[in-house]
């Protein structure tokens, strides 16, 4: 794959006009020389020893832009694992690249865990370790969604939903993983959670291919043949959705990989397409709020538009206005990587000023770490839009929208 595709490389340069980074950061010469360019390079006899690779947040803006189709995010990453076979990968690299096993754990001492990372005295030791102090870490639940979901009676119904749930909705915002089986059981299907790792893209945004594909290798085990029984697979996580339906042929380049992308959907993907048939149930209460909505990268680079606005659209009393302001430049684990934390919040500038001009009541988005960022840079609350059909569907709890609005927080 690596071969053609730096050959398809017209030496163009949109693809440097459409990334976030180069556009805050000249010291980073851009996709076109971290992709194709350096591909050649690294290949060599003599890879060159620049720390290039690191600037790449992995967004895939590049790819949107290309006109010739060059898979750009995924030679950087290859560019980047083949540089770690010539010298050591950072230790933050090989911690982020691990997010599910440190979920793990810092789950299991959580509370504790929490306090700890925010205590003056860890900071100096984060940073140690190549972690920005400059943002908080995200907290872990001492109960876990695949826990708290594993002790709960089946729900028996005609249609069944494969759920790949993600590390930070598993591990940080178990609630969004409730409220997305809610939603999923009010529309009539039964929801399986089988045993699943991390969809390894913070593995293969950090440069390490062997560990990303091991998970790839045992979410396709897992999840293949519940499709050979009829099951579709949702995720409620863009980027978990993207991984498993691009990436997955991609690394393990065989037929089963490409059978199990055809089936993974997003979830506001999923449900729109619900409606389109005329089977999402509709019985949804008033919400009233003003809500914006941030439509992130992982999301544009499927090419599927803003499902989200689609489905929120139908709920009454809710106004979602889109805020089209691009990258919000965390992007997973980039923005909490020490070195990281400028150029993150730099990119994410657009889309701060673009919430503060709108002033909403909420911003609205599906991804875990957007919300993250935008709420470190605006301070506005920010809800999932999971969340927010689930209360829309219920109209016999005593509580109004405003009041799910005010629980994300
Ligand atoms: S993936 Fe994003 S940050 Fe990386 S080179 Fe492409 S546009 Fe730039
Ligand atoms: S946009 Fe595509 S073709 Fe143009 S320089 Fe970038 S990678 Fe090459």
């Amino acid at each position: 794959m690596v071969g053609n595709a730096l050959d398809q490389c017209l030496k163009c340069t949109i693809c440097n006009t459409a990334c976030p980074v180069a556009g805050v950061d000249p010291s980073f010469p851009g996709p076109k020389y971290a992709g194709p360019e350096l591909g050649r390079l690294i290949r060599g006899p003599e890879p060159p020893a620049d720390n290039v690779l690191d600037y790449c947040s992995n967004c895939r803006s590049c790819e949107l832009a290309c006109p010739s189709g060059v898979p750009i995010t995924s030679l950087i990453r290859a560019n980047k694992a083949a540089a770690y076979r010539h010298k050591r990968m950072p230790l933050a690299n090989r911690l982020f690249a691990r997010v599910d096993q440190l979920g793990r754990v810092a789950a299991v001492a959580a509370p504790l865990s929490n306090a700890v990372a925010r205590a003056w005295w860890a900071q100096p030791v984060l940073a140690r370790l190549g972690i920005s102090t400059g943002r908080p870490l995200p907290a872990y639940h001492r109960q876990t969604f695949r826990a708290w979901f594993s002790r709960r009676p089946v729900r028996p119904a005609p249609k069944r939903i494969a759920y790949f749930v993600g590390c930070y909705a598993n591990y940080n915002d178990p609630d969004v993983a409730k409220a997305t089986v809610a939603v999923l059981e009010h529309n009539g299907y039964q929801v399986l959670v089988p045993e699943q790792r991390c969809c390894g893209l913070p593995a293969l945004a950090n440069g390490d291919e062997d560990q990303a594909r091991k998970n790839a290798v045992f979410n396709l085990g897992q999840f293949l043949p519940l499709v050979e029984q009829g099951y579709e697979i949702v995720t409620a996580c863009p980027s978990c959705a993207l991984t498993l339906k691009r990436d997955y042929p991609e690394l393990l380049d065989n037929p089963e990989a490409a059978e199990l992308s055809r089936h993974v959907w997003e979830l506001g993907e999923f449900l729109r397409r619900l409606a389109e048939e005329g089977e999402l149930q509709s019985d949804f209460g008033k919400v009233p709020g003003r809500l914006a909505y941030h439509l992130p990268c992982h999301t544009r680079s499927q090419g599927m538009g803003e499902p989200w606005t689609d489905v929120l659209g139908q709920v009454p009393g809710l106004k979602v206005e889109a805020l089209d302001a691009g990258c919000c430049g965390l992007s997973g684990t980039y923005g909490f990587k020490a070195g990281h934390y400028e150029t993150s919040m730099a990119v994410g500038q657009r889309v701060f000023e673009a919430v503060n001009s709108v002033r909403p009541d909420a911003v609205v988005t599906e991804c875990g770490t957007c919300a993250m960022q935008i709420n470190h840079g605006t301070g506005v609350k920010v809800v999932h839009p999971a969340i927010l059909l689930r209360e829309a569907y219920s109209r016999r709890w005593p509580r109004g929208g405003e009041d799910a609005i005010r629980a994300s927080e």
